[in-house]
């Protein structure tokens, strides 16, 4: 799907640091532990790339990775962190609105959502923010596995709901499980088709 390298190519801490707006690009964002680190490993199928924007120290970078020579797919650092000093926060803040705003080949947002809890807060503050920058976002559905059949109805609704307010959102909702594969050739299908 992707021909070329699929790899980490750099974080990046500064709007300076962006490599070369070249390619369709596609970024992931979620709360911390919402299982992005191995949503990006399934989706590239490689088992730990993102595991390099898991370790402290680049917990706060924007971490960039080639899909082939035709997209890039940036992961946006895990938001909810209450324990970091509010001068890294801000600071990140900053920057990712710079992103969000002033990047464009940015072709879509995807917004992780843990299927289990649903939309929260933190999930809505990040949403805002892409209405406000003219992101289209879409929401990926995390951890199916850990549904009985019965919640899967009710955690799309309630999402749906939600996302009613939002702009920006794309309707349609991704269902994945990292660890079973559920919805992972969807969602590279999906970035494939963004150009
Ligand atoms: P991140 O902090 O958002 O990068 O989250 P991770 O990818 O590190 O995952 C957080 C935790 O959720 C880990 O214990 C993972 O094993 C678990 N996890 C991630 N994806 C899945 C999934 O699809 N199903 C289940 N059952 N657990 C998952």
């Amino acid at each position: 799907l992707f021909a070329g390298p699929v790899d980490f190519l750099k974080g990046v801490v500064a709007m300076s640091g962006l490599p070369a707006a070249d390619r369709a690009e596609v970024c992931f964002a979620g709360r911390s532990n919402v299982g992005k680190s191995s949503l990006i490993n399934a989706l590239t199928g490689r088992k730990a790339i993102a595991r390099a924007s898991n370790t402290p120290g680049r917990t706060q970078e924007i971490n960039f990775f080639t899909l082939g020579e035709s997209h890039y797919l940036v992961d946006l650092p895990g938001y909810g962190f209450a324990n970091a000093p509010l001068p890294k926060v801000e600071a990140w803040q900053r920057l990712l609105k710079q992103y969000l705003s002033g990047r464009p080949n940015l072709r879509r947002a995807f917004v992780l959502i843990d299927a289990r809890h649903g939309i929260k807060a933190v999930d809505e503050e990040i949403m805002s923010l892409l209405d406000s920058s003219a992101v289209t976002f879409q929401c990926v559905l995390t951890k199916a596995d850990k549904l009985k059949a019965g919640e899967r109805e009710k955690v799309l609704d309630q999402v749906r709901g939600k996302l009613v307010k939002h702009p920006a959102a794309f309707p349609e909702l991704v269902l994945t499980s990292s660890e079973k594969g559920e919805g992972i050739a969807t969602l590279r299908a999906i970035v494939a088709t963004l150009e």
